[in-house]
């Protein structure tokens, strides 16, 4: 007989890998570590000398392939040479990039109508170590100029365009201008747009995120985030020591599903846009609804900064519907092709009545400041016939 390990020996070893041909698609390596061939060469990957995988914290062939993907994207057709790291999710790339560009004594300025969890992020968790929270109209440039003219300590702009629920848009060229200006570090969350329809990078800003969770996995099937910056160096040195030690790191199963959907993300979003574009114009010729919010439409107060820094207007709107609070919730109840899910940027579209969900905390005259009324439904719009979704909508407003 063979000489050769004892069964529980053979049970406890890994699979021998055995290929013979390149995958067509990139594989989900569910693997914690990886081999090292030699001490010398272990040595020699810990030290940075050498190029190799470690520990899927740090990275994974799977998780570094998406990665690398989306940096591409985000820079596509300019000459930045951009960097991206996966996160855990977009709230984790949001507080690992703050966490590792703000200290104690420094002002974060940034907009009173970002995702909710940002607006928590900065007064739970920031506020708290000494980072002071200013809120404006990013909108108003010569205030904004202002602002960083009185105050040196004003160091991170941060914003998202389109801005929830909304839709208000901040110009970004005039934003990365004046944060080049006065060295500030300029931020754009652009979950909403995704790289197809703008590029904040190819307007000179520093960092992009995006809630990867929403446009660019678009199936509803994972949790992830991404940051894309310009400084590559600052990208895969502090940066990524900071999402190292705070464990913010994506998964290989999540980098997966993220990589599958980005493959139809453009075809995606042309028909996110044609179905949002349409609803919007149907809306607006429905009684009972007082105002809608979509920059694709010419009476949105936006429309010009967004045709000129978007390719198309997104699948992103909201309507006001006259009968207040009442209205709007019996609106989001009656809807039965629109699902009722607080998200955004799946394939089947969805509804949300921000006053009594995802904005419910806020209180009510705060709300109102940013034109978030009782009777705003938001609307995430699939990319369905669209006629079912007109359909829908039109039941539900009779
Ligand atoms: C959803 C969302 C986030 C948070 O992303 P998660 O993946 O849920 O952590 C951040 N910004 C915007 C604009 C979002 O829509």
């Amino acid at each position: 007989m063979k000489k050769t390990i004892g069964f529980d020996s053979l049970c406890a070893k890994e699979s021998q890998e055995i290929r013979t041909t390149k995958p067509h698609q990139l594989p989900i390596y569910a693997t914690s570590s990886f081999e090292f061939a030699s001490l010398e060469e272990g040595i020699a990957i810990f030290k940075g000398e050498q190029k190799g995988d470690i520990y899927s914290r740090f990275g994974n062939p799977t998780i570094d392939g998406v990665a690398e993907k989306i940096a591409q994207l985000a820079a596509h057709g300019t000459d930045v040479e951009a960097a991206a790291l996966l996160f855990s999710s977009g709230m984790a790339a949001i507080s690992t990039l703050l966490l590792s560009e703000l200290h104690p004594g420094d002002t974060i300025l940034t907009q009173g109508n970002i995702y909710g969890g940002t607006t928590m992020l900065l007064y739970q968790v920031l506020e708290p170590l000494g980072i002071r929270i200013e809120t404006m109209d990013l909108r108003k440039l010569n205030q904004v100029e202002e602002r960083l003219k009185q105050d040196n300590n004003i160091k991170l702009l941060y914003f998202e365009t389109p801005a929830n629920p909304t839709m208000e848009c901040v110009p970004m060229a005039a934003i990365a201008q004046l944060a080049e200006q006065y060295q500030c570090i300029s931020v754009a969350d652009n979950t909403f747009s995704t790289p197809y329809l703008q590029q904040p990078l190819r307007a000179g800003i520093d960092y992009v995120i995006h809630s990867t969770t929403k446009y660019l996995n678009g199936h509803g099937n994972s949790v992830a985030g991404v940051l894309i910056g310009r400084d590559k160096e600052r990208i895969q040195g502090p940066i990524f020591s900071k999402l190292k030690l705070l464990g913010t790191n994506c998964n290989a199963w999540d980098a997966w599903l993220t990589g599958n959907g980005l493959r139809t993300l453009g075809l995606r979003m042309q028909r996110h846009c044609e179905n949002a574009q349409a609803v919007a114009e149907f809306l607006q010729t429905r009684p009972g609804i007082v105002q809608v919010n979509y920059p694709g439409l010419p009476s949105h107060p936006d429309y010009a900064v967004a045709k000129k820094q978007m390719r198309g207007f997104g699948g992103m709107l909201s309507f006001e519907l006259a009968g207040g609070l009442a209205a709007g919730m019996q609106f989001v109840e009656r809807s039965q092709f629109c699902k009722l899910a607080p998200t955004l940027g799946d394939v089947d579209t969805l509804i949300m009545h921000p006053a009594s969900m995802s904005h419910s905390k806020i209180k009510p005259e705060v709300r109102r400041q940013y034109g978030i009324t009782d009777g705003l439904v938001r609307l995430s719009i699939g990319i369905e016939n669209v006629e079912d979704i007109l359909e829908d909508l039109e039941q539900a407003l009779a």
